[in-house]
């Protein structure tokens, strides 16, 4: 995969200020607050960054969060983790493996069958409704 590195000038000059807060520098939209939490339509979620197809609504769950969230990647490639013990919470972080992007949390108490819980900001994403 061609990785894409920017300086945070750069992304800043591409993203509005939420998104940058959001996928540049790590920080959470409020619950219910984001562009996708309530979305049911059939479409890709992709990097609101780099393009790079993150997320489909066919695995787009309901969590009651406020945060869309999704059992399960696009693709295993195309989303990375690392942990996270900041805020002293030990939790996994997710990435766009293509640029970095923060994205969200994984938790494990996700429905079946991954058991997984990707708890995605809104303002990291960027959908592609399917063409009908
Ligand atoms: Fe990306």
């Amino acid at each position: 995969m061609n990785r894409i590195v920017k300086s945070d000038a750069e992304w800043q000059k591409e993203l509005t200020p939420e998104e940058f807060a959001v996928a540049r520098k790590k920080g959470t939209e409020r619950a219910f607050t984001g562009r996708y939490w309530d979305n049911h339509e059939a479409g890709v979620y992709r990097c609101v960054c780099c393009g790079n197809a993150l997320f489909r609504g066919d695995e787009k769950f309901e969590s009651g969060s406020g945060w869309p969230s999704f059992w399960a990647p696009a693709a295993a490639e195309n989303v990375s983790t690392e942990s996270d013990n900041s805020l002293s919470m030990r939790r996994t972080e997710a990435l766009c493996s293509k640029c970095d992007a923060h994205l969200g949390h994984v938790f494990e108490d996700g429905p079946a069958p991954t058991g997984l819980r990707y708890c995605i900001n809104s303002a990291a994403l960027k959908f592609t409704p399917e063409k009908p």
